[in-house]
């Protein structure tokens, strides 16, 4: 039967195709249904795939002690074996195949979730960050299971034919969500999160169809129906009838049509009627995303968020291995700017490799240790990545950014080890830029309110409206439950974004917005009457605000939007937008 559900928009655009359940954290985990006369051999299976996790513990353990390892690596080791054999794991989920009749993948997620859950409820630190070895003991297991598929089971991708494939889940975490570029995924719908999640950003940086805080779109869909996800207006609709398929196929092979038009946009000088010059950068997540740039033909990199080089591994990215994707990326550039911004860890995007490295857990991470505060409280960590960027400078133009800067003595202290860095450098005689330029970023009210100490002591600056509605509005972008609030054109929100552009001009100082607001066409004319030069987007974004600049009028915006920031109320200055 056909029903529809509602959710947040998060990425626009059309994807047809069928349901892919996945669990939180297994991207590869589906839910089958299994015949009675199948469960035994299920559970075989599960059985066999955790005697092949136990013999891998016992070769590492081997290993780690020819090799005189830590006596912290075989406590591991050991600690991985007896969650092996702990009831409340392996037999809970033997269990849960023959009550619930499911697969042994399914059934190893559902229990490792109720354990995670379990020891997120610890007092003890020590023992909350537990919850990672029961995760990867689990990742263990999948992998083994993986690797043996059941022999009965699902349709091959072949026969699916073109359909594409729609993931649904409770939840994804950034980390989940960046591994689609390498997966083909068609669209995704999540039961959790906010419009902008680094999640949805991550959607919308691959151009997929997305909708977040569908609420139980997970537990009503079945693995296989047939989906239509429109990321526009926030719909998922599930088994549809032939009408509103063929309704559906039409509007996307329309909306190919209006994005392919748009390509005869990317020569053309990003200038508006008045003839001033707008610079239109991009924002990736990743090297291999400067094909997309180039393809879209921007001024540059605005921001590249460097933490995804940090998700799903166990371990960190070296010096070396950082440098070489950031050289790679100046590289490819061939000369245009590159905005590299330092670790932005924290909050809800999370890296196993750094969890748990600290005893501290934050319980409240978008207020906690988060970018530059964690960068600051393990300077180690940070003076590698310092390292990488300020070499990799030397073949081309790369800025340095700073996320999360609030104080001025974060600023010093920042500076002050990008000093030490660059003394490190010249006594390993490495190539690097001497004079790499500073900037931070403007995402905490506070920065915006006393801009002082960032005109004085940094060479540019970017605002990150993302963070800065979240916190001025003391809304968390992640939570579904109260993005209605989340509102770009709440007064307080213009006025900040205002102050700090007509700041930064009056004081020759570079300022861009690189948060989601830049790459909204309907708010292109308003921060260019704000006084703004310079946007940093999504590459798929660009060539429709590129549509926006070459209509607009920068003298006539700059008195319009100067009426608009004076009104208080909402619908007042939505009234004004109309205008514009
Ligand atoms: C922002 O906060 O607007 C921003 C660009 O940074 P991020 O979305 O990565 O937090
Ligand atoms: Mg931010």
């Amino acid at each position: 039967m056909a029903f529809a559900l509602h959710g947040n928009a998060v990425s626009a655009g059309i994807a047809i195709g069928r349901a892919h359940l996945v669990s939180h954290a297994t991207l590869e985990v589906a839910h089958q249904q299994l015949r009675e006369k199948d469960l035994g051999s299920e559970v075989d299976r599960l059985d066999a795939a955790v005697q092949t996790v136990r013999v891998e513990l016992d070769v590492l353990r081997d290993e780690a002690s020819q090799q005189g390892s830590l006596a912290e690596v075989s406590a591991f080791i050991d600690l991985h074996a007896m969650m092996l054999g702990d009831p409340t794991l392996v037999a809970a989920a033997r269990d849960l195949i023959v009550e619930r009749r499911c697969n042994a993948e399914w059934a190893m997620v559902q229990q490792m979730e109720a354990l995670v859950a379990q020891f997120n409820e610890f007092e003890d630190a020590y023992l909350r960050e537990r919850k990672h070895d029961v995760v990867q003991v689990v990742e263990r297991i999948l992998k083994a299971l993986l690797g043996k598929p059941r022999k009965l089971g699902r349709r091959k991708p072949a026969e699916l034919g073109d359909e594409e494939l729609i993931v649904v889940a409770h939840d994804l975490s950034p980390a989940d969500t960046i591994q689609f570029k390498t997966l083909k995924i068609g669209g995704f719908v999540t039961d959790l999160g906010g419009a902008t999640s680094h999640t949805a950003i991550v959607a919308r940086s691959l151009g997929i169809p997305a909708v977040v805080g569908m609420q139980h779109a997970r537990p009503l869909v079945q693995d296989e129906d047939l989906l239509i996800v429109d990321g526009t207006r926030g719909v998922l609709i599930v088994n549809p009838d032939a009408r509103i398929l063929e309704e559906y196929r039409l509007r996307k092979s329309e909306l190919e049509l209006e994005r392919s038009k748009l390509k005869r946009l990317k020569g053309a000088r990003a200038a508006t009627l008045d003839g001033v010059d707008i610079s239109l950068q991009a924002n990736i997540e990743l090297p291999q995303d400067v094909d997309k740039v180039k393809e879209f033909g921007a001024d540059g990199i605005g921001l590249f968020r460097t933490e995804f080089l940090f998700m799903n591994r166990d371990d960190l990215p070296g010096e070396d291995e950082q440098y070489d994707a950031y050289r790679k990326v100046v590289k490819a550039m061939a000369g245009k700017p590159v905005t590299i911004r330092t670790l932005d860890i924290g909050a809800d995007k999370e890296a196993r490799a750094l969890a748990g490295r600290s005893e501290r857990t934050s319980p409240n991470p978008a207020l906690g240790l988060r970018a530059i505060r964690y960068c600051l409280a393990e300077p180690q960590i940070f003076l590698i990545q310092l390292r990488a960027i300020v070499r990799a400078a030397h073949y081309g133009k790369i800025r340095l950014l700073i996320p999360m800067l609030a104080h001025a003595h974060e600023i010093e202290q920042t500076l002050a080890l990008i000093e030490q860095a660059k003394t490190q450098l010249r006594s390993t005689r490495h190539k690097f830029d001497e004079n790499i330029e500073v900037g931070g970023m403007i995402e905490i009210p506070a920065a915006a309110i006393a801009l002082g100490p960032f005109l004085k002591r940094l060479s540019f600056l970017s605002i990150g409206t993302n963070d800065l509605i979240q916190y001025t509005l003391a809304i968390d972008r992640t939570d579904g439950d109260v993005a209605y609030l989340y509102d770009p054109l709440h007064p307080a929100v213009l006025r900040l974004i205002a102050q700090t552009i007509q700041a930064a001009n009056r004081a020759d100082m570079p300022v861009s917005v690189c948060g989601e607001m830049a790459g909204d066409p309907k708010l292109t004319r308003l921060l260019i009457g704000m006084g703004l030069r310079q946007f940093s987007m999504h590459p798929a974004q660009l060539l429709e605000v590129k549509q926006q600049v070459v209509m607009a009028d920068a003298e006539q915006l700059a008195q319009r939007v100067s009426r608009l920031l004076k009104f208080d109320e909402s619908e007042r200055i939505r009234e004004q937008m109309e205008k514009l």
